[in-house]
């Protein structure tokens, strides 16, 4: 790793990359950007650069901050495909990242002619981009993508001013219909619970994700613990109420929930999910299919 990054030639860098940025990932700030003839009326967001209205999914820069090595990502924008790459850097104990975007779409060869063409390309990239985002069996988001994105909603919402809650949820018993079924029953179930609660989550604010096993956590952007406590009742009557049936079983299935909210104190993501834990184990401590807040 470099010591500082202003000995980093980003002149020289932006002669072989359309756009050279480090960025002060922890404090959502750009300190150094050095763009060149993609979109002439960027203002500070990567998302931006490749003409799209909301943070990747797959976002490296994050990546690349919390794992600690260089992260690199082909990205498709309006026909075209963009080379991404995101390096850590430090400048004493401040960690940065070092970001450079290139427009390839004319630039790439493929050497091998079996190599599939561009639009399939961009077909395989589309769907690369969810495999490593989603969970395979719920098809909700991953926890890897629980542990990227938190952290950026938190700052944002804080910066803005925004309220956000999270949700930790636990389905009851779970084990007993593994148990007394079979785990094909085990994952309908599963699935069957994850589309009860996008039925009753906001699609464009909120998310879900698989945190492991028979847990989920849903985020709430924009919302208090009053009004998150309040939704999180609303799923779980919907949760009991709704008719879990595989083939012609029909299936009891409820839930614990424990909800937390970014405080002052509680502001980042370890302290947020950690009280929503301790929430969700008061909730099963006091007999389950309950919802318990902090
Ligand atoms: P509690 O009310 O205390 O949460 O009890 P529980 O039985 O739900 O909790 P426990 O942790 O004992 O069991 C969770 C079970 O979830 C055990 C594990 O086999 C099962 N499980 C985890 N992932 C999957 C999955 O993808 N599919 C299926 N069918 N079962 C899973
Ligand atoms: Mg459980
Ligand atoms: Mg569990």
């Amino acid at each position: 790793m470099n010591r500082d990054f202003k000995d980093i030639p980003t002149e020289y860098l932006a002669k072989i990359f359309d756009t050279v940025r480090i960025i002060d990932f922890k404090n959502n700030r750009v300190v150094i950007e050095n763009v060149k003839n993609i979109n002439s009326s960027v203002d500070k967001n990567c998302y931006s650069i490749l003409c799209k209205d909301s943070i990747c999914k797959n976002c490296i820069a994050s990546r690349a901050y919390y794992e600690n090595e260089t992260v690199t990502k082909l990205e498709n924008s309006n026909d075209k495909v963009f080379l991404v790459m995101a390096t850590p850097i430090t400048d004493g104990e401040e960690k940065y990242i070092l970001e450079t975007l290139k427009d390839i779409s004319s630039s790439i060869i493929f050497d091998d002619q079996n190599l599939p063409q561009k639009e399939v390309l961009v077909d395989h990239m589309k769907r690369i981009d969810e495999l490593v985002v989603k969970d395979e069996l719920t098809d909700v988001y991953n926890r890897r993508y629980l542990n990227e994105r938190l952290d950026i909603d938190i700052k944002s919402s804080i910066m803005n001013n925004f309220e956000l809650s999270l949700v930790m949820i636990d389905v009851d018993y779970f084990k007993k219909i593994n148990d007394r079924y079979h785990h094909i029953v085990g994952d309908y179930v599963l699935k069957e619970f994850v589309n009860v609660i996008l039925n009753n989550i906001r699609s464009d604010y909120d998310w879900i994700a698989r945190y492991g096993g028979e847990e989920f956590a849903i985020v709430f952007r924009n919302t208090d613990i009053k009004e998150a406590t309040l939704y999180s009742e609303r799923i779980r009557k919907a949760i009991e109420n709704h008719n879990f049936k595989y083939d012609n079983i029909n299936i009891s299935v409820t839930a614990s929930f424990g909800v937390s909210s970014i405080s002052e104190e509680i502001n980042n993501s370890g302290l947020l999910l950690q009280k929503a834990d301790e929430q969700l184990y008061v909730a099963k401590r006091k007999g389950r299919n309950r919802v318990e807040n902090a």
